[in-house]
């Protein structure tokens, strides 16, 4: 049996590279992007209602990791990246159908388009299908997981002042909160668990047009170095 699906929309996220993305939506509350509706459904019609709801499911496909083989176990960053788990124990992106699903803050509601917050969504995400997320069904006070009982715990992102000067700038320029998207994220410690790397070590990321350079001064802590219009 198959199906064929397309998408009603396409994500223009802030997140211009998978590294650097949060694991889960809500972990960054301002990562932001808009969902931009496809024919037929950037008419008014198809988002009459949405503007009483707060969140919604947004059903994607995880366009830049696809692959021919399926999986059946992977190796989630979650468990620091050399144990591996049967793939629909995790939110693995390699995964059957290539299908992801997050809850997002639905910020604003125009035709065509949707406001988001909280995406952990790559730029040109293709979405699948757009649901209301239902509180009474959708929350279970007394689910448990043993492999992620709770959000990851964060570390210290320090600034270098210049470079926090930069973001200020910028997301004056931008109308977005800058400052506290690379916080928020970094903060999450983006590089894989395994590596301990050296203060020399640089590592970077992009956000909205933007390079973001930072180093490990000591372990478990992060410090902007530049915050610069990407090339
Ligand atoms: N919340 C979703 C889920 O549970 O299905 C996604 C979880 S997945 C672990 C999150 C990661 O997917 C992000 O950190 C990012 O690196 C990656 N990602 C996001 N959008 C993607 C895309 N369109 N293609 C490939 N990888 C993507």
């Amino acid at each position: 049996m198959s199906f064929q699906v397309s998408p009603v929309g396409i994500v223009r996220s802030c997140f211009k590279e998978k590294f650097a993305i949060p694991r889960q939506p809500q972990l960054a509350p301002a990562a932001r992007g808009v969902l931009e509706l496809l024919p037929p459904f950037d008419q008014g019609d198809a988002v009459q209602g949405l503007e009483q709801i707060s969140h919604v499911w947004l059903l994607f496909v995880f366009h830049q990791a696809l692959e021919q083989t399926p999986r059946l176990k992977v190796r989630p960053p979650r468990l620091g990246g050399n144990q591996s788990m049967g793939v629909f124990a995790t939110r693995a992106t390699h995964r059957p159908n290539g299908i992801g699903q997050s809850v997002v803050r639905l910020d604003k509601v125009e035709p065509g388009r949707l406001w988001l917050s909280g995406i952990d969504l790559l730029d040109g995400t293709p979405v699948l299908d757009i649901k209301p997320y239902v509180p009474y069904a959708d929350s279970i006070c007394e689910a448990h997981n043993g492999m992620a009982s709770a959000a990851p715990a964060l570390i210290p992102v320090l600034w270098q002042d210049d470079a926090l000067q930069q973001a200020h700038g910028h997301a004056q320029r931008l109308a977005e909160p800058l400052v506290e998207l690379i916080e928020q994220c970094l903060a999450q410690d983006p590089k894989p668990a395994y590596q301990t790397p050296s203060p020399e070590r640089r590592y970077g990321a992009q956000f909205w047009d933007l390079d973001v350079r930072w180093h490990y001064p000591q372990a478990g802590v992060i410090r902007v170095l530049e915050v610069v219009l990407s090339a």
